[in-house]
């Protein structure tokens, strides 16, 4: 009789969970991002605030993390990754100055969200994530979406993807200790990196690494906090 009752407890819980979710209205939620944590501060290139505004970030991260995918942070997306906060990730898009044309490498896909909203705006993405089963995940889920222009791979992404190279910009979402040498390889001239280097247990430093006339120029843009890039050996 008792078991009887707990189960009955935990079907109503159970219900009451899953129409709650789908009670939350994930559009308006993405508008109050967009209104309050992006133009409120500087995000201002259209076609990143378009992205923002298309691509459903609640559909990125597990079920029960859904109500928060909205929040000014970072969420976690399993396997002891996180997906980067909003900000940062229109922040990275928009230094990028990313035009329809553009064939663009990502380093670290996680959930594929980054890759999505960089789908919206250039023709075609090369992401790589180390961790096969989130590669794989990703892959589903962006097909599932509808997401074609993004090709997922699973492997060391600080070898970058010389076979589908050069790149007209290249995004790297995982800390490194440096710039790895084949990813400039792979920049084309005229073309630019952001990268968030600096050493494992601390700050990193966000890059922007410019290719102009094949000289190399670095600025660092803000201060980040990243989970590290890791390599196959280690
Ligand atoms: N851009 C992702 C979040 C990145 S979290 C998103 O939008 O969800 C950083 C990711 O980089 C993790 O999934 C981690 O497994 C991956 N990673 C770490 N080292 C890597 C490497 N050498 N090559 C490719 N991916 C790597």
């Amino acid at each position: 009789m008792r078991f009887i009752f707990k189960v009955l407890v935990l079907g109503i819980i159970y219900l009451f969970a899953t129409f709650s979710h789908s009670q939350i209205n994930f559009k308006q939620l993405r508008e109050n991002m967009i209104k309050e944590q992006l133009l409120a501060r500087d995000i201002n290139d259209p076609a990143t605030l378009n992205a923002m505004r298309n691509v459903p970030r609640h559909e990125f991260v597990p079920a029960k993390m859904q109500p928060y995918a909205y929040t000014d942070n970072p969420l976690s997306i399993g396997m002891g990754q996180t997906i980067s906060q909003p900000y940062i990730v229109a922040y990275m898009t928009q230094i990028l100055k990313l035009k329809k044309h553009h064939r663009v490498l990502e380093v670290g896909t996680g959930s594929g969200y980054q890759a999505a909203i960089l789908g919206q705006i250039v023709d075609s993405v090369y992401t790589i994530e180390i961790v096969e089963v989130l590669a794989i995940t990703a892959k589903n889920r962006l097909s599932a979406l509808g997401y074609d222009n993004i090709h997922v791979k699973s492997g060391d992404g600080y070898l970058g993807w010389p076979e589908k190279g050069p790149f007209d910009a290249i995004i790297v979402t995982a800390g490194a200790e440096e710039i790895p040498e084949p990813l400039l390889k792979q920049l084309k001239e005229g073309g630019s990196m952001i990268i968030p280097v600096g050493p494992h247990n601390g700050v990193r430093e966000l890059l922007l690494i410019t290719n102009k006339s094949g000289k190399i120029k670095t600025k660092a843009v803000m201060a980040v906090r990243f989970v590290p890039l890791t390599r196959k050996d280690n």
